[in-house]
């Protein structure tokens, strides 16, 4: 099997393997009852949330859990912020405009994020009632300063909305302790599962905000369906709305307690080792990073400038040396760059790492770019 270096799905590890495969169970098993309810309980720790704030597993993809967050919180008409970081940002600004929002988006230059100051601005003083931000925008590489949104906008009376579809269990995030309202992210990421899943937490506010709606959210994605379920099983009772995929039940477990053995701060570390290890392959290797500074540059994967006289055929090449990674996402930059993700249970796995920098050390010499591999992987000599 080739290496799965892409920024998601990406590797998963042996146990969750184990636990995803095997015949699928009832949702209503006394297994998938424990699974269900003992993941939900483990999310709150692994977002470092409240006690009071709710947990949510979908049947989905991180799509499904921004559009929870899109749809749930505001009504037709009302105003809201979306931080531009990249192709995600523009994703989540079309749901809210479908949900009838009126939309500010802040935009920054590809690679950059938007100031505070042009933030703070645009949230003026209070008739924005919501704040989006992409974590970390999985076309850019760009990581945003969630706890500084999350207090400018509860400074400013609006609930904070975060997709950490590529960053949640990566990257740091403090739910409570910096009152962000909605962490949402997938199973196929650094959470360590195969795509299926979509996940979130919701805070109080963000509870409150849902019981002023005057127009409902769609049956399927409303709170007001989930929040039963997600009572019901957090309590270990069965209980239905729609069928949730029992496998990846059981594997959430397990990649959540792969994820909090040791706890997050380690996880987070982990994570910030690795791409610090990263970046020093990539820079002997001649190799340009997409964010323009170190502060935000997002630990769980890496955009990459392509070198000149080196084009998007360098992906294929280095596809030939048994690493997957991807091609560039954003529209403007899609053919000049590419990315490698860097997250979850291979970060266990020192030996991929390397691996990768060197696949991508070989394609880019086998394309005719001098690049010093020995150096490169002098990285992960410790
Ligand atoms: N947000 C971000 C930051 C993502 O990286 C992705 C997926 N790449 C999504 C949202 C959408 O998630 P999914 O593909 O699981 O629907």
């Amino acid at each position: 099997m080739p290496l799965l270096m892409i920024p998601g799905p990406v590797e998963i590890s042996p146990r969750v393997l184990e636990a995803c495969s095997g015949a699928p169970s009832s949702h209503l098993a006394p297994d998938i009852i424990e699974a269900f309810g003992a993941s939900l309980g483990l999310m709150r720790k692994a977002w470092l949330a409240s006690d009071s704030a709710q947990p949510f597993v979908l049947p989905g993809s991180g799509t499904t859990a921004m559009e929870m967050a899109a749809t749930n919180l505001l009504d037709p008409g009302d105003e809201a912020v979306v931080v531009w970081t990249g192709y995600f940002s523009d994703r989540m600004a079309e749901m809210l405009r479908r949900r009838g929002v009126k939309v500010t988006v802040v935009e920054a230059e590809p690679g950059d994020v938007p100031s505070l100051d042009a933030v703070g601005a645009a949230l003026g003083s209070g008739s924005p009632r919501a704040l989006f931000a992409t974590h970390v925008d999985t076309s850019t590489g760009v990581r945003v300063d969630a706890r500084a949104l999350a207090r400018l906008a509860a400074d400013r009376g609006a609930l904070s909305i975060f997709d950490g579809v590529c960053a949640t269990g990566g990257e740091r995030f403090e739910m409570q302790a910096w009152g962000a309202d909605v962490y949402l992210t997938a199973s196929q990421k650094a959470v360590g599962l195969p795509a299926g899943l979509g996940l979130l937490v919701v805070g109080e506010r963000a509870l409150e905000a849902r019981k002023r709606l005057r127009v409902a959210p769609p049956l399927s994605l409303d709170f007001d369906s989930w929040i039963p379920i997600m009572r019901a099983y957090e309590e270990r009772r069965p209980s239905y709305f729609a069928t949730p995929p029992t496998t990846l039940l059981r594997g959430l477990l397990v990649a959540l307690e792969e994820m909090l053995d040791g706890g997050m701060e380690a996880r987070f570390a982990e994570h910030e080792r690795a791409a610090r290890r990263m970046r020093a392959g990539w820079g002997a290797l001649g190799l340009s990073l997409l964010p323009k500074r170190e502060e935000i540059t997002a630990n769980t994967l890496s955009a990459l400038y392509l070198p000149d006289g080196v084009g998007p055929e360098l992906a294929a090449e280095i596809g030939k040396r048994g690493v997957v990674v991807a091609g560039g996402l954003l529209p403007a930059l899609r053919t000049r760059y590419f990315r490698v993700g860097h997250m979850g249970a291979v970060l266990k796995r020192p030996e991929a790492l390397r691996a990768t920098v060197g696949a991508v050390g070989e394609a880019l010499g086998a394309l005719g770019h001098r690049a010093d591999v020995a150096a490169a992987l002098s990285a992960f000599e410790t």
